[in-house]
């Protein structure tokens, strides 16, 4: 069984207690051990950080930019290993592994380019012979602390671009699914990244992550996953007036009117609601249906639901992996309990599968509940796995009205062939990220990424928005 060390200083810490990565659909099975980093090896994480940001600031950013693209291609070289390793600890299926292996391939490469381009500002001045322009700096020592969901594509579309930058980093990954972040680190340091640069720390993240808040050279932490953990954080984290980005949860509707493409809607809601087991912050949680092809919809989803296979991610043609972990079915189940309660009986789905490899995983069925109401608590709260609730909703004005009545406004999407509902739902929805006529899950990287109302703060991340956190702005006024 192969121990994973943390990364400090360019050197791999293999020394210490370790805690297990296991496979949520065959517990049996550790996918590796990883050493339990403490508060001083965040110490000393940030300290390294500290000591290697003056040459690498320093470096010319086309220059940093070929580490990138170094470590995209070492990446692309072990590019089965590492998408089978994710399925094994985080439960996803292996295509959508791979797809998202792909995508962190992608936003190195992106970012890398990036270096070339980083430009400011040059501006004519009022004032004769003045030459006035603002330039891009970085940071300093970042802070970023990850969920385990994506778990190498959200390390690298935070890495990134803070590398680009110029900054040096400490990076947490999610207790659940470290391996996935820890190969990043792997391609970064077999791609000749200077020690001190990026430095990886698993382990616990209450202890973890408060000496990462509290570590004196921090200069900005950039987080996603709860929303509980989020607060925490901004309220630490703004004592001493860290520059703050955080990404969080989600209720996210997805609306559908009597003029959409049926068929195309059914599949967009089933598949935003339950692939990736429902644990995209980006998945449907909510259908919010036109009254009039209700009853219908309802009907072709639970139908649709019915087909779905659940099982072991590696195997070919299973559609949902398991949960990601105990706590997590456990969450899961408890929802269905009280969906049972307030909408009664699911229509498909509500129950722990069981017998035979089950036994060993967390799998639990796709479900679905009928005539929830934006009162009941599975209308309103995140439950992060594979449950749908289904609304009634009298019109268009009503969907709209019910989709925003959370608190919650990551992502929101609409199925309808009529345009204008469309741009009335693009002005009106109070979502970051929204989708017409496609699942509400699915995001690029050359485009700004995050939500709105509780389920993000700070600027956003991915696209040319990345740069908003992780620079800053020097201007520059200069008489000739
Ligand atoms: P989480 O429990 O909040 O954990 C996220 C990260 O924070 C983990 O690395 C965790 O470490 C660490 N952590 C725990 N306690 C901490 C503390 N006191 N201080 C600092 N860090 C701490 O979230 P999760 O269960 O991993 O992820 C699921 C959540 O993420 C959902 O709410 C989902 O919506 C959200 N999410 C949001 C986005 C987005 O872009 N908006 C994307 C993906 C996921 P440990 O693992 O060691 O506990």
């Amino acid at each position: 069984m192969q121990t994973f060390g943390n990364y400090i200083n360019g050197e791999w810490i293999t020394k210490g207690d370790t805690f297990e990565d296991r496979n949520p659909a065959n517990t049996d099975e550790v996918v590796g051990l990883f050493v339990k980093g403490s508060a001083a090896d965040m110490d000393a994480a940030a300290a390294a950080a500290a000591e290697a940001f003056p040459k690498w600031a320093a470096m010319p950013a086309p220059n940093r930019a070929n580490i990138l693209f170094k470590a995209a291609e070492i990446l692309e070289s072990r590019f089965d290993s590492i998408a089978a390793e994710m399925t094994r600890e985080e439960g996803k299926t292996l295509p959508e592994a791979k797809g998202e292996t792909r995508r962190a391939i992608n936003i190195l490469k992106y970012f890398a380019g990036e270096g070339a381009r980083m430009g400011g500002h040059l501006v004519p001045s009022e004032r004769d012979r003045v030459h006035m322009f603002a330039i891009r700096k970085p940071i300093g020592v970042i802070g970023l602390v990850t969920p385990w969901n994506f778990p190498i594509a959200i390390p690298c579309w935070k890495l990134a671009p803070a590398l680009i930058c110029g900054n040096t980093v400490v990076l947490k990954p999610a207790s659940a699914s470290p391996l996935s972040a820890w190969r990043l680190v792997e391609a970064l340091h077999d791609a000749g990244i200077p020690k001190g640069v990026v430095n990886f720390v698993a382990g616990s993240g209450g202890t973890l992550g408060k000496a990462l808040v509290e570590a004196k050279p921090l200069k900005a932490i950039s987080f996603t996953g709860s929303e509980t953990i989020g607060k925490w954080i901004h309220t630490e984290a703004s004592k001493r007036m860290l520059r703050i980005q955080l990404e969080m949860g989600g209720k996210n509707p997805t609306i559908v009117l009597k003029d959409c493409d049926f068929n195309a809607a059914v599949e967009n809601v089933v598949n935003a609601a339950f692939f990736s087991t429902g644990q995209k912050c980006t998945a449907t949680s909510r259908a919010i249906v036109e009254d009039e092809i209700y009853d219908k919809f309802v009907a072709a989803v639970v139908e649709r639901t019915k087909k779905l296979k659940v099982g072991n991610g590696m195997e070919a043609g299973i559609d949902i992996g398991p949960a990601v972990d105990e706590a997590a079915l456990k969450t899961i189940l408890d929802y269905i309990e009280i969906g049972k309660k307030e909408a009664g009986a699911p229509l498909v789905g509500g129950n722990r599968l069981t017998g035979g490899a089950f036994d060993k995983g967390y799998f639990v069925e796709p479900t679905v509940f009928a005539n929830v109401t934006e009162e009941m608590r599975i209308g309103q709260e995140e439950i992060f796995g594979p449950v749908l609730a289904i609304m009634r909703a009298k019109d268009f004005e009503d969907a709209m009205r019910i989709a925003n009545a959370t608190p919650f406004g990551l992502s929101a999407s609409i199925q309808t062939s009529n345009v204008s509902r469309v741009f009335d739902f693009v002005y009106g929805a109070e979502a970051g990220l929204l989708t017409v006529n496609l699942p509400s899950a699915g995001v690029e990287y050359q485009l700004p990424f995050g939500g709105t109302k509780d389920s993000s703060f700070g600027p956003k991340e991915q696209g040319p928005a990345a740069f908003d956190f992780y620079s800053d702005y020097k201007t520059i006024y200069l008489k000739y």
